[in-house]
């Protein structure tokens, strides 16, 4: 727990970087060598578009640093938030720690994102790719990736969170997302066991599928409970799964990045209403 505490605390920027590129790459390979869809599409340019926003997501999260590390000083000079309020010891402060800034940051995050119409319009872009692939982890709108860290702040308010938890928690779910992304071929026993814990490709793709209501569950991040514990759980044979969003199905409008970003400031389009014949 000690070694947690030092290394997180201390955490270079070198690797953080090399976490996000070799996640990136690690995925890619392991989902080329083992697809689940195989799917014929050009991935070089799919990459492309998400990568650009996997670059705007770090862009925004590096020049709103500052606020973090602003955030993260109060709370520990003010024993502010959970962990002093509750004089948490240091081995449940890494695991619960871990467990309430998932919750918060992403899950929570997530869920609103689906349920405020105004956010959910920066998180369409997400939602809007039909080859689901490790890439896709960060294809976020830059207005999303505000609206997240917005959330990640509260959670460190909530929490208290120290420095080394951030970093930690960044870490596990920069990871957690290029997994649940991936496109790898998970065994199926194997996926299930895991899915008590952590949120699987297998779960995560579920969340990609192109109608209600099956989009608007399986929200999770690094952890799989929230979901079993807030009733957004389902299981899908993945097999029957079409990525994408009913309201922006065509190739031609999501294809240019310029159209994505226009997506918040563009009159909102309802969701499909849902047939019970297209129960999967
Ligand atoms: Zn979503």
């Amino acid at each position: 727990m000690d070694l947690i505490v030092e290394y997180f605390t201390n955490m270079p920027t070198t690797h953080r970087s090399l976490l996000l590129v070799g996640g990136l790459t690690f995925f890619f390979l392991m989902e080329n060598a083992f697809p689940f869809f195989k799917q014929d599409y050009n991935k070089w340019r799919h990459s492309g578009m998400n990568l650009f926003f996997t670059l705007t997501t770090v862009l925004v999260n590096f020049s709103m640093a500052f606020l973090l590390v602003a955030s993260t000083l109060w709370v520990t000079d003010n024993e502010f938030g959970l962990i002093s309020w509750l004089n948490v010891p240091l081995w449940a402060q890494v695991i619960f720690g871990l467990m309430l800034m998932d919750l918060l940051g992403a899950y929570l995050a997530h869920w609103v994102q689906h349920n405020v119409k105004w956010m959910w319009k920066f998180h369409i872009i997400h939602h809007t790719d039909q080859h689901l692939d490790t890439t896709s982890a960060n294809r976020h709108h830059p207005g999303e990736s505000i609206i997240r860290f917005t959330f990640t702040i509260l959670a460190v308010f909530v929490v208290g969170a120290p420095v080394w938890l951030i970093f930690f928690y960044q870490s596990a779910s920069l990871v957690a997302t290029q997994f649940n992304h991936s496109n790898m071929n998970i065994p199926e026993k194997l996926d299930t066991v895991l899915a008590y814990i952590i949120a699987t490709p297998r779960m995560h793709r579920v969340h990609h599928h192109y109608r209600e209501p099956y989009s608007n569950t399986n929200y999770g991040n690094i952890f799989s409970f929230w979901d079993r514990i807030f009733g957004t759980f389902t299981r899908v044979d993945n097999d029957k799964l079409v990525y994408g969003l009913d309201t922006h199905m065509h190739v031609k409008e999501i294809e240019s990045i310029w159209e994505l970003l226009k997506i918040p400031f563009v009159p909102y389009r309802d969701r499909i209403e849902y047939d019970e014949e297209e129960k999967l």
